[in-house]
């Protein structure tokens, strides 16, 4: 089983991963915890690429292939060989973060990534948690963790609204498989509600 976690910056989304793999664990599942960009060697690597150093050393084209050869390494060597073995993936970003960030930030691009996803992804999460959150009560918590990366430090708060509503719509499209939890909430609160939206489609 196959969940990820999508939300803006400082939303909780590394907070709530930890929590739900305890949750899944006690409740005798094998749980991997893992994020993107990055989650494999390879993809680690990449990440450093993209993330760190000058913002404008790739063109949003080729920003879009990094993010999306990195997403390849981590599904061949990492996702894909865990749900092979029966363990539950929690993902910390995926695909719906390309589509929102690369697809959105820069231009509309979302064409071309969906296309590349097509073409060299081809897989989707069965469970999409999006923790939905106040921008500017995400940037001033990012902020106070300090855990805003180098290279996303200008991401101001009207990209933040900008990509909360594309991350809303985008729940819409892929109705299906989202489930939009109020991250607003106290940390044990927002819990379990992901616990719940869990076990529902988990069975
Ligand atoms: O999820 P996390 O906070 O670690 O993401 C690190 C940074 O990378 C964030 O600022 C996020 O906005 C950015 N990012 C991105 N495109 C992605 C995934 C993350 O721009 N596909």
């Amino acid at each position: 089983f196959f969940i990820s976690f999508e939300g803006i910056d400082g939303s909780g989304k590394s907070t709530q991963t930890k929590l739900l793999k305890q949750a899944l664990e006690t409740a005798g599942h094998d749980v991997i915890l893992t994020r993107e960009p990055g989650g494999s060697p390879g993809a680690e690597e990449i990440r450093a690429l993209v993330l760190q150093g000058d913002p404008d050393r790739w063109s949003a084209q080729t920003e879009i292939l990094l993010f999306t050869a990195a997403r390849r390494d981590h599904l061949e060597r990492t996702i894909q060989p865990a749900l092979d073995a029966g363990k539950v993936v929690i993902c910390d970003r995926f695909a719906d973060s390309t589509r929102m960030y690369q697809g959105l930030s820069r231009g509309d691009l979302r064409a071309t990534v969906d296309k590349l996803h097509d073409l060299m992804i081809g897989v989707e999460p069965d469970l999409t948690l999006l923790i939905d959150m106040d921008p500017a009560e995400g940037l001033s918590r990012a902020l106070s963790r300090n855990t805003v990366e180098e290279r996303f430090e200008d991401f101001g708060e009207d990209l933040q609204a900008a990509m909360r509503k594309g991350f809303l719509s985008l729940a819409q499209e892929f109705s299906d498989r989202f489930v939009v939890i109020d991250g607003a909430q106290p940390v044990a609160l927002v819990a379990q509600d992901i616990l719940a939206a869990t076990q529902k489609r988990t069975g």
